[in-house]
């Protein structure tokens, strides 16, 4: 058994989930609850927040887009600062630290002041998406297996991603900050050989009270994502487990779906 309490002057990385709190782990609620002091992020759901008992000193560090990288050098020093001051600090962060977390440079920075720091996992956003939708992201005889990309193009650039890998519609892709680009997403996706009519769902706020369910196909998915609002995280889930017929409950889409070009 790990030693997992949480002492001061150590650092715990805690995944917060995808919103809802009562998708937080017993682990995560005990350790914010242990906590001298928690940093935490944007995404971390405001009910989760609120479990934050009014002792702890709480700080925000919400990142903007575009501005990652000088950020995230202030973030880490932020925990380095305070565990050396002797905090138990909790490191409070959407999802799962450990996918699209920048979970390793906080532990490469804290490791270099011999600073001792952990995991807690977290739901991935990926795992509430597909839980909403009433599918399976591996579905047997429709996906083979699951890719967790980031679509997110630092600030003026291309997106870095090797589409012909992704272009396979027995693999599931499930694409991270990729809804200002699912434009570029869905175009680079076809011209790498994946058929237009893949099915493709967005999940917009998983878990959350304004949660958006939106079913359409590669081909619409440009039109199609700008009917959902500006509020809010989202994930592309991109593949044949996402189509209606393997769904195993039937999802309620809560936007229109588009689903061929006459259904516009
Ligand atoms: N570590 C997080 C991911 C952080 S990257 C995790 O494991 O989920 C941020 C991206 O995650 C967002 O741009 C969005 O694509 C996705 N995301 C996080 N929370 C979400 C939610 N509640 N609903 C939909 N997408 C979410």
């Amino acid at each position: 058994m790990p030693d997992d309490r949480i002492a001061p002057g150590t650092v715990w990385l805690v995944g917060a989930g995808p919103g809802d709190p009562e998708l937080l782990t017993r682990k995560a609620e005990r350790l914010i609850r242990e906590a001298s002091i928690v940093f935490y992020d944007a995404l971390v759901g405001p009910e989760i927040v609120a479990l934050i008992p009014p002792h702890v000193t709480r700080v925000y560090v919400g990142k903007r887009a575009g501005r990652h990288s000088k950020d995230q050098k202030s973030i880490n020093d932020l925990l380095v600062e305070a565990a050396l001051r002797g905090e138990n600090v909790v490191r409070l962060k959407g999802g799962d630290p450990a996918i699209f977390g920048r979970a390793t440079e906080e532990m490469q920075a804290l490791a270099a002041h011999g600073i001792k720091v952990s995991i807690c996992p977290g739901i991935t956003a990926a795992s509430a998406a597909a839980a909403s939708l009433g599918i399976s992201l591996t579905q047997r005889g429709a996906a083979q297996g699951l890719t967790f990309v980031t679509a997110h193009a630092r600030a003026g650039g291309t997106l870095d991603i090797d589409w012909s890998r992704l272009a396979d519609p027995n693999m599931t892709a499930a694409i991270y900050m990729g809804k200002a680009s699912a434009g570029e997403v869905a175009a680079q996706l076809i011209a790498a050989g994946l058929p237009g009519s893949v099915p493709v769902a967005v999940v917009a706020n998983a878990s959350l009270p304004g949660e958006l369910l939106l079913k359409t196909r590669l081909d619409l998915l440009a039109i199609a994502v700008k009917s959902i609002p500006d509020t809010g995280p989202a994930i592309l889930l991109i593949g044949n487990a996402v189509a209606d017929h393997h769904a195993g409950l039937k999802p309620q889409p809560s936007l229109q779906a588009l689903r061929s070009p006459q259904a516009i």
